[in-house]
């Protein structure tokens, strides 16, 4: 399921468990706010877990009430998911790839998936490249 956070409530330390609990909603239907506590070894691509913010979209996978994993597809704003978002390690690329943008259709700075690339959040084409530009540059050098 995906959740918008509403809140952090709770980021457990050392005696407390290694967990994040939130307040969080259903996106994008909104409805009542669940409290969902996650275990640090669910989150995939998250940094560090003190650093989820309210407004950050989460794909969660649960096994009965417990996620198993909990994905970060995007943020309310850059800073906040270049903070929290661990970057797929990228292999040597033949051109510049959109790794997130700002997404006109969910409003939330999403992480990009996928090539050509769309929003991780609602599947919406993400900004083009020009691809042109590059090869003129390209040309210039040669
Ligand atoms: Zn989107």
């Amino acid at each position: 399921m995906r959740v918008i956070i509403r809140e952090i409530l709770n980021v457990g330390g050392f005696f407390a468990g290694e967990t994040v609990t939130l307040a969080a909603q259903l996106w994008p239907d909104g409805g009542p706010e669940q409290i969902i506590t996650i275990d640090d070894a669910a989150l995939v691509n998250v940094t560090a877990r003190h650093l989820l913010t309210p407004g950050m979209v989460l794909d969660l996978t649960l096994a009965g009430d417990r996620v198993e994993r909990a994905l970060l597809l995007g943020a309310p704003d850059h800073a906040s998911l270049r903070a929290a978002w661990r970057q797929p390690s990228l292999e040597l690329l033949s051109a510049p790839r959109v790794l997130s943008f700002r997404c006109p259709a969910c409003r939330v700075w999403a992480v990009a998936v996928g090539d050509p690339p769309v929003c991780a959040v609602c599947g919406q084409p993400g900004p083009q490249l020009d691809q042109s530009s590059s090869r003129q540059l390209t040309e210039a050098q040669a």
